[in-house]
């Protein structure tokens, strides 16, 4: 049954995808049992973990961990601990990881998994006892070839640390290859840290090569200054480029001559924040639409809307964040001749260098910067030009594009395998 949506601005993020999973299938002629099998993971597992809290109180959390489709090989896809988390959000996110590992030829498929908590209110054994807990509750299904965990919002390298050594305690032998964005010292990789924001400049670079704009001199804006945004905007920076405007929750603030980034970097605090220490702020809304070459929303969903869309000055939209420009400003930012690089293309650096993690895991060696630092940069190069050459030859716009890339070899792979 397909996705029958009045208003797709309007609906949630699973139907949202699912509407782009259906429109690139039917593009590329696939029958509609194979949508039947991708519009859902084929896994979801539902958990409920029970947490000693530091005064002796017991709080029951859920949790989930959604797996969308193993045709390929094991799935991957990061672990969240937020407030909002949901069923729907967790296998929609394990779905666009199918994806981002479609386009950039990672041997998985995409998954996902989350905990309703606020991890800002917990102290740190109560996390600690919650990533183990979580492990214990989910162990059965994950594993180095089965399903393989990473950070996502509000999990961080010592969350990663817990939950390899509590799955090694289980298992009864050292898996690092179980879990990435683990520390150096076990196991985790050189340039995973910055690897989502290398990964944004590679493929901002390329496009920006196809429209001509050279990135020496460029105007750029970037919304959002966490993990994504702040390397971001130093890389950009460092390469010559005048990051003209930065943001984070607390404002914004736009400099025509261009900012000094690394001051910025240097007064930021951990959760990203910096421009409350400046006075003369605008707001993000007012950022979004100011003057600039290149714009890159780093932070949260559905921030380019067809409010928005008709006054956003770059001529390249690159979306580091997931989720940030809704179906509707896509089509009018598309109709305006502006080019989109996809999110599920252009954050894809951080689960590639997450996937060179568990090969090195896998073979017990591991690569130096530069290594790692040129096979993404030729995964992504290659990655960019495959969904560009696709939407122009199939004349679709650069996310459906995207899509269709990312759902091909995973469709193959399905019918090899006589799924469908
Ligand atoms: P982060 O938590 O490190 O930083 C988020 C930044 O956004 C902070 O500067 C915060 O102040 C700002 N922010 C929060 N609410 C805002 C608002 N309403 N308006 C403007 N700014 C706001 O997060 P991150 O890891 O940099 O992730 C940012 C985006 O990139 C998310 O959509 C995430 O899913 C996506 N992403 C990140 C990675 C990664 O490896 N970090 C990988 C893929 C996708």
């Amino acid at each position: 049954m397909s996705v029958k949506v009045e208003n797709v601005e309007n609906v949630d993020v699973l139907a949202r995808t699912q509407l782009v999973i259906e429109t690139a299938l039917k593009k590329m002629g696939y029958a509609e049992s194979l949508y039947e099998l991708l519009k859902e993971p084929l896994r979801l597992l539902t958990v409920r973990i029970p947490l000693k809290m530091d005064d002796g109180s017991v709080k029951v959390l859920t949790g989930y961990r959604a797996q969308h489709n193993d045709a390929v090989g094991p799935t991957k896809g990061g672990v969240r601990f937020h407030p909002d988390v949901t069923e729907e959000e967790v296998k929609a996110l394990s779905m666009w990881m199918s994806i981002k590992c479609g386009i950039t030829n990672l041997p998985y498929g995409g998954g996902k998994g989350g905990i309703q908590c606020d991890p800002r209110s917990m102290s740190f054994p109560e996390l600690e006892r919650l990533s183990r807990g979580y492990v214990r509750a989910i162990s059965q299904v994950v594993g180095p070839t089965k399903d393989i965990p990473a950070p996502d919002v509000f999990t961080n390298s010592q969350i990663m640390a817990w939950m390899m050594d509590e799955y090694s305690h289980i298992r009864e032998f050292d898996s690092p290859g179980f879990i990435t964005g683990k520390p150096l010292v076990l196991g985790g990789s050189i340039g995973r840290e910055t690897s989502t924001a290398l990964g944004v400049s590679i493929v901002m670079n390329e496009a920006a090569k196809v429209l001509g704009i050279p990135i020496q001199g460029a105007k750029i804006i970037v919304q959002g200054f966490g993990n994504a945004g702040s390397y971001l905007a130093k890389f950009v920076h460092d390469a010559g480029a005048k990051v003209v405007g930065i943001s984070d929750a607390g404002g914004a603030l736009y400099d025509p001559n261009g900012l000094d980034i690394d001051y910025l970097l240097d007064r930021r605090d951990s959760f990203g924040t910096v421009t409350n220490l400046f006075p003369n702020r605008i707001t993000n809304k007012e950022l979004l639409i100011q003057e600039c070459d290149i714009l890159v929303p780093a932070a949260i969903e559905n921030q380019i809307t067809e409010e928005n869309a008709w006054q956003v000055k770059a001529k390249l939209l690159v979306e580091a964040a997931n989720g940030p420009t809704t179906t509707i400003a896509t089509e009018i930012l598309t109709q305006r001749g502006i080019m989109i690089v996809p999110d599920v293309l252009a954050s894809a650096g951080g689960v590639v260098v997450s996937y060179f993690e568990w090969v090195q895991n896998n073979q017990g060696y591991y690569w130096t910067e530069e290594e790692v630092n040129e096979r993404l940069h030729k995964i992504l190069v290659d990655s960019f030009h495959n969904v560009y050459r696709t939407s122009q030859e199939k004349n679709v716009d650069m996310r459906l594009s995207a899509y269709m890339v990312g759902l091909k070899r995973m469709a193959e792979a399905v019918k090899w395998r006589g799924w469908v």
